[in-house]
């Protein structure tokens, strides 16, 4: 393939917000352009109207409105084309925090029409692949995040980290050859769609488990989803390999941000790092006068190496938030995106010997040589003599040389084995006769000593005693080597039964998990903490371990919580889909049954018309006998079989969307446990704070607030009194619906014992400390949580008092 420019595409992001003035236009025949007009700064003194433009140019640039579905076709499937047919691939998204770029590359983490383009490509690619036959596929996949410049191993089967730096690290190695070989990143075997999307959503959660309040590394770390796809002729020895980056870069978001007015779009500094280390690698790629490329600066940057300037099909796609607010950084994500498109990649085929294969190849065409060659000669060749064959050569040799004639030779036949054999012979026998001689003249005072007879029948017994050692030492190196070979294929047989086994037993746990699944849930509610199981073909992943049972206070916020937690609406309408889609689903399993049947039907209906036909001795001039009967029943059979494809067709989209549906659940499980005990720890910390600071700040009694300590500004939580669910008159309807949802796993923080606090202090979190911490609180009256509701207020005051009569008994208060 030619050199060809990295292609850049524009996507800007939906917003309530007023936005700037941009204009998009796509219908010009060179690409694209986005235009933004910013207001000229009025501040320096003279008042003029005038406007500034900015115009990039674009590949194509997708508006406010476009789906999913457009990014995908247009962008990763020209791409996904490419890797399928051997060339490596990279695409990346570019742009500030909270521009889209986790939307667009992994999709939004609630809606099955949401999906980004990692999910559809590995849906398109394992389509195609399964579409040609013609091709031997193997598919791996690996999930790296880059933080703070080290690498972590999203799929790390072994993941209880509550931590990303918990994680193994993966390092940066080089051959001699300059390539970048990454150690302790694991590559998983993904056979299908489903393992693929498994996969994903484990690295997902490992990511969304690792973040912390104070680690935010979301929007600092860049990820990068890579599929290893290999593939190569049935019976060829050669292989095609190639890969697919799908990069999700950290925010580009710059420091020293000018607003619109003053030094509007002078370039800022880069908050990230390796982001500045991805510019200059960008800077010097579009300099052509540059040799030396700045790779090495950045793990990033020595990981994309191929992709920036190198043997990969790249394609940039600038995500935007264009509220007003945000222009300048937009400005800024269009400048890097015109500098990007100045460079130009090659992509090559990756195609390799494999080393195995080609013996293979030349074994099988030695064997038809040999064919060949004893059907022309008439005689099977062994690859040695025999011994018969051997005595006779050296038979032939001393003949040979007893001979006195001159003129006399030494006929062989066409055999290339006995010639070389016969010229070994003589070889061992001259190189005998120089030893004897040169032995004579070191260790023996007579130099003229002459070979005697006896000493040339000794060296002709030595020599056929050498060719007979060797003759038996080739025929044990060969038995060595037949025994080495039988015990490996030994070997892989039991590993294949294994395997075998190990598959049988896997789809029976798989199954009878997928039935526990619901059943998982009031165990959960005892205080048992297995949480979330992803199924990786076979293998059982659990990201968190047991701990200990929840105290009832605890269980009862978290059921609140959760009624009122922001994204309960959209769980709530994805369960509601699940349902649907499965009832659809299970309605096309019947019809599938139902058309199978008919079709059995008619053709025994079609048996037997054309039965009756035979007997009735018509079936003899059938052609000119056209029978209505039986062509309708024809056509009727091909009509059956028709839909039932279709809906064999429409069952697997169902199943897709039912699998991701179910990822989207456990998903959001998972994040809902974690806002909760985030907020958990953070009100802990507050009431421990209110006491050394004497003065209420949390939860005050305000008359009209609510029992509950929500604070506002825990993120993902809406407050209980704008919220409508909050005021819902049946909470027993949302209770019920979530009860998938509704047991509390430890923390992450509980999990490793301690968690930093936000001035670094070690504060330890763990169930008893955080109940100390309650308990050991000094509740002054304007503390404590009241509801407005006398009756109730009433009640906890005098909760609250006798609990202080019984720690001031206890000693426990201080
Ligand atoms: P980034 O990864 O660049 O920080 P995100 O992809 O997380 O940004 O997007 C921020 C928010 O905006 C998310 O809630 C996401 O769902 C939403 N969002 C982004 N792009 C779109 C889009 N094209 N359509 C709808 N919502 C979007
Ligand atoms: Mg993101």
């Amino acid at each position: 393939m030619v050199k060809q420019t990295i292609l850049i595409f524009g996507r800007i992001k939906p917003t309530k917000k007023t936005v700037a003035v941009y204009s998009v236009d796509n219908e010009e025949q060179t690409g694209a352009s986005l235009e933004f007009v910013v207001p000229r700064d009025s501040a320096d003194g003279f008042v003029n109207n005038r406007r500034e433009c900015y115009k990039f140019r674009f590949q194509k640039v997708f508006d406010l409105a476009v789906k999913q579905e457009e990014i995908f076709e247009n962008i990763a499937k020209p791409v996904a084309d490419s890797v399928l047919a051997g060339y490596n691939g990279t695409i990346f998204a570019y742009g500030q925090t909270g521009s889209g770029k986790t939307f667009t590359i992994t999709g939004g983490a609630e809606r099955y029409s949401d999906r980004g383009i990692i999910p559809r490509t590995l849906s398109y690619l394992y389509e195609r692949v399964s579409q040609d036959s013609s091709m031997v596929y193997t598919t791996h996949i690996s999930y790296l995040e880059i933080y703070n410049d080290m690498g972590y191993d999203l799929l790390d089967s072994r993941h209880e980290a509550s931590r990303l730096e918990d994680l193994p690290k993966v390092m940066i190695m080089e051959d001699t050859e300059q390539n970048i070989h990454l150690r302790n990143l694991s590559l998983q075997q993904s056979a299908n769609e489903e393992e693929a999307l498994n996969l994903l959503f484990l690295g997902d959660t490992n990511r969304m488990i690792a973040e912390t309040p104070m680690n935010r590394a979301s929007t600092r770390s860049h990820c990068i989803f890579t599929v290893h796809l290999c593939r190569r002729e049935p019976g060829s020895a050669t292989l095609q390999r190639s890969k697919l980056h799908l990069v999700d870069l950290a925010g580009s978001d710059r420091v020293s941000k000018t607003g619109l007015n003053g030094q509007l779009l002078t370039e800022a500094k880069y908050i990230n790092r390796s982001l500045h280390f991805l510019e200059q690698v960008i800077i010097a790629l579009s300099e052509k006068t540059r040799s030396h490329i700045p790779y090495r600066n950045s793990m990033l940057t020595s990981v994309l190496r191929d992709s920036l300037g190198g043997n990969c099909m790249t394609t940039m796609i600038a995500t935007m938030a264009i509220d007003k607010r945000n222009l300048d950084e937009s400005i800024s994500t269009c400048r890097f995106a015109q500098r990007v498109a100045l460079i130009k990649n090659e992509p090559i085929l990756n195609e390799e010997l494999d080393p195995a294969l080609l013996i293979a190849r030349l074994k099988r065409e030695v064997l038809s040589l040999k064919e060949e060659l004893a059907m022309v000669t008439g005689e099977q060749k062994e690859d040695r003599l025999t011994v018969e064959e051997i005595q006779t050569l050296e038979e032939l040799v001393q003949t040979f040389l007893d001979d006195t004639d001159p003129d006399v030779t030494l006929s062989l036949g066409p055999d290339m084995r006995k010639i070389q054999h016969c010229f070994s012979l003589l070889k061992i026998m001259i190189l005998d006769k120089h030893g004897r001689r040169n032995g004579h003249r070191n260790g023996q005072e007579s130099p003229d000593a002459t070979v005697s007879d006896e000493g040339i029948q000794k060296s002709q017994h030595n020599a056929a005693e050498v060719a007979r050692l060797k003759e038996m030492l080739t025929q044990r190196d060969n038995e060595i080597s037949i025994l080495v070979k039988m015990l490996k294929k030994e070997k892989e047989r039991t590993q294949d039964a294994a395997a075998q086994l190990a598959n049988i037993t896997t789809g029976q746990s798989l199954s009878s998990q997928r039935a526990s699944k619901v059943s998982t849930m009031p165990q959960l509610r005892e205080g048992s903490m297995d949480i979330i199981s992803a199924d990786l073909g076979g293998r059982t992943i659990q990201h968190m371990k047991r701990g200990p049972p929840l105290s009832m206070g605890k269980q009862e916020a978290f059921e609140t919580f959760i009624r009122d937690h922001e994204d309960q609406q959209t769980i709530e309408d994805n369960k509601n889909l699940f349902k649907q889609r499965s009832a659809e689903a299970r309605k096309l399993r019947e019809e599938l049954v139902e058309a199978k049947d008919t079709i059995t039907e008619l053709k025994k209906q079609l048996e037997m018309r054309r039965r009756q036909r035979a007997a009735h001795g018509v079936i003899g001039n059938v052609e000119e006998e056209y029978d209505q009967v039986e062509e309708n029943l024809c056509k009727h059979i091909e009509q059956e079989k028709t839909t039932y494809k279709s809906t064999v067709g429409r069952l697997k989209g169902l199943r897709t969307e039912i699998e991701h549906l179910q990822l989207l659940l456990e998903r959001a499980k998972v994040k809902l446990q974690r806002d909760f005990h985030k907020w958990w720890s953070q009100e802990a910390s507050c009431v421990q704070e209110s006491e050394s600071a004497s003065a209420p700040r949390c939860h005050t009694g305000s008359p009209h607030g609510t029992l509950l300590p929500f604070s506002p500004d825990t993120p993902g939580f809406r407050s209980v009194r704008d919220s409508p669910a909050g005021r819902d008159p049946n909470p027993d309807r949302s209770l019920s619906s979530v009860q998938d949802l509704r047991s509390i796993p430890p923390s992450p923080a509980v999990l490793a014992g301690h968690d930093k606090s936000g001035d670094g202090k070690v504060a330890d979190f763990t169930p008893s400390s955080e109940w100390r911490a309650l308990a050991s609180t000094t509740l002054a009256s304007s503390s404590i949580p009241l509801t407005g509701d006398q009756q109730a207020d009433a009640d906890i005051l005098a909760f609250v008092r006798a609990r202080q009569n019984l720690l001031s008994k206890t000693g426990l208060r201080q």
